[in-house]
């Protein structure tokens, strides 16, 4: 990789303060998917590094958690500081293993790095209660402490961001954590451990474990000093660390699948429904876990916002990330590329209309048109299914009530948006949509100062804000007698 600041590229794990290879000297091969070229290797981590991981955590932690708030925020306020200092190679760095366009690589590092500084402030603010008396001598108080070690498993599709958005918060509070990442962007997480070194994280603070998911994931749900498990992904990968962490009944937050309806109504502003649709759709390639994945429009507007948005996804220019006029990078995998035929096949079989896009794309690989699927309807696979790529189907609805009724027809409840310049509408579609999160006339959601998070098969607990903290926290209830004297 062709970094200003060489250093940031770290091709070991980093356990307890130091870069390791696996015990057994196994490594696995990283590829760029825009071009298949090889970026280099990975050690293949496994029980016994993981095992060593968490005991470096434990170490750490009891120490740490004796560190005042003020220490805590400090080494956070660095790392932020770091980030953006090194925000271009970190960028290039998620491009290159990613796929990313690389201007939304820099918004990925400023989105991360924004974690860092948000926590390093609410560090300060994990207030406790003075609750009034039960009996006359008595007094009741509550205080917030960390929970201890932290289990952390992340996707390849924000690489930085969602590891981000973990580690801040529990190191914040006076928490340690063993992170795995992703597979398919393991640099990203090293040079973060890299950087965590020189803000002043002490050693075992932070371990980055790359390797053996199931190998690695099967102790850190199982282990009895790692007391939260948090893991952004699949909703598949969730449900089992969920029943696996039920043995040691853990504390777990699950950032997972989502099937986002964006909704159009009549009375919408036409223009920036049709632009907050191609946001919503097509950032990261569609493979994002807010993306639109189902656009209801009213049918008085059916045809008008087809041709508008078909328009401008037609205009999308594809290619390698690095480019600067690229806008949708490759896929992340054959798998996605297979995912995302099958999705267009089936819909075009059931009678939908491809209105541009449909295929892989000429440029070969892991590249796919961006596509837009028109007549699309409720049986069809697309329907029910979160396709993770750039596939826009568009259905056509009647009336609030039905349309409302058809978003929340599925198991999935993480992000939803709608389109209307209507104040009642506005505020009865809010609140009868099941999601955790809603865009009302934006295509864009993501802030650090918000609670990021789903509802029902999409997952348990927030992310970010001033709630951020609470999945990192034990509250303690400390009853005083014998105040009389
Ligand atoms: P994934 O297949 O669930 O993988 C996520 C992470 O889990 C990877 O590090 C993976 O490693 C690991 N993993 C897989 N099996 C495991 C096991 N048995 N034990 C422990 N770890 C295991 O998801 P993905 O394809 O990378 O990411 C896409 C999904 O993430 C989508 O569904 C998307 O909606 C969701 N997502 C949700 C959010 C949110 O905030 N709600 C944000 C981003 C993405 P291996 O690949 O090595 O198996």
């Amino acid at each position: 990789m062709d970094l200003m600041n060489k250093n940031l590229l770290k091709d070991t794990s980093y356990v307890d303060g130091e870069w390791i290879n696996a015990n057994d000297g196994s490594c696995s091969e990283i590829l760029n998917p825009a071009t298949s070229e090889s970026l280099g290797f990975v050690p293949n981590c496994g029980s016994a590094e993981t095992i060593a991981a968490i005991e470096a955590a434990r170490r750490a932690q009891s120490i740490w958690s004796k560190t005042d708030a003020k220490e805590r925020s400090s080494v956070l306020k660095n790392l932020h500081r770091l980030m953006l200092e090194n925000q271009e190679d970190l960028a290039k760095i998620i491009t290159l293993e990613g796929g990313k366009p690389i201007s939304e690589s820099i918004g990925e590092i400023a989105y991360a790095a924004s974690f860092f500084e948000w926590f390093s402030e609410e560090a300060k603010r994990v207030y406790g209660d003075v609750i009034p008396a039960h009996q006359h001598d008595r007094r009741t108080l509550v205080i917030k402490q960390p929970i201890g070690v932290v289990g952390c498993i992340t996707p390849w599709n924000f690489p930085s961001a969602m590891l981000a958005r973990k580690i801040a918060p529990a190191i914040a509070v006076g928490c340690s954590v063993v992170a795995k990442p992703a597979p398919e962007t393991p640099f990203s997480a090293l040079a973060l451990a890299y950087l965590s070194e020189l803000a002043g994280f002490p050693k075992g603070l932070l371990n980055i474990l790359t390797g053996d998911a199931e190998r690695i994931g099967a102790v850190l749900t199982e282990n009895k000093d790692i007391r939260k498990i948090t893991f952004t992904g699949s909703t598949s990968v969730g449900k089992l660390l969920l029943k696996q962490s039920a043995e040691s009944v853990k504390k777990v937050s699950l950032e997972l699948g989502g099937h986002a309806p964006f909704i159009v109504f009549e009375d919408a502003d036409l223009d920036a429904a049709v632009d907050g649709a191609l946001i919503a759709k097509y950032r990261n390639s569609g493979q994002t876990c807010v993306c639109a994945n189902r656009i209801y429009v009213q049918s008085g507007i059916y045809d008008a916002f087809c041709e508008r948005f078909t328009e401008k996804t037609s205009g999308l220019v594809v290619g390698n990330g690095l480019e600067e006029k690229t806008q949708q990078g490759p896929l992340i995998s054959n798998n996605a590329m297979r995912k995302v035929s099958l999705h267009i096949d089936d819909a075009k079989n059931k009678g939908a209309t491809v209105a541009t896009g449909g295929n892989p794309h000429n440029l070969g690989g892991l590249f796919f048109e961006p596509t837009v699927l028109t007549g699309v309807t409720d049986d069809m696979l697309i329907a029910k299914e979160e396709t993770f790529g750039p596939v826009a189907p568009i259905f056509s609805f009647e009336n609030e009530q039905e349309v409302v009724k058809r978003a929340n027809d599925t198991p999935f409840g993480l992000a939803a948006y709608f389109y209307t310049s209507d104040l009642g509408k506005s505020w009865r579609v809010s609140e009868q949509l099941d999601y955790g999160m809603v865009g009302l006339n934006t295509g864009i959601i993501s802030t650090e100062m918000a609670p990021f998070g789903g509802i029902k098969e999409s997952g348990i607990g927030r992310e970010g804000s001033k709630y951020g903290v609470d999945d990192y926290l034990e509250m303690k209830y400390i009853s005083i007698a014998g105040i009389e004297e």
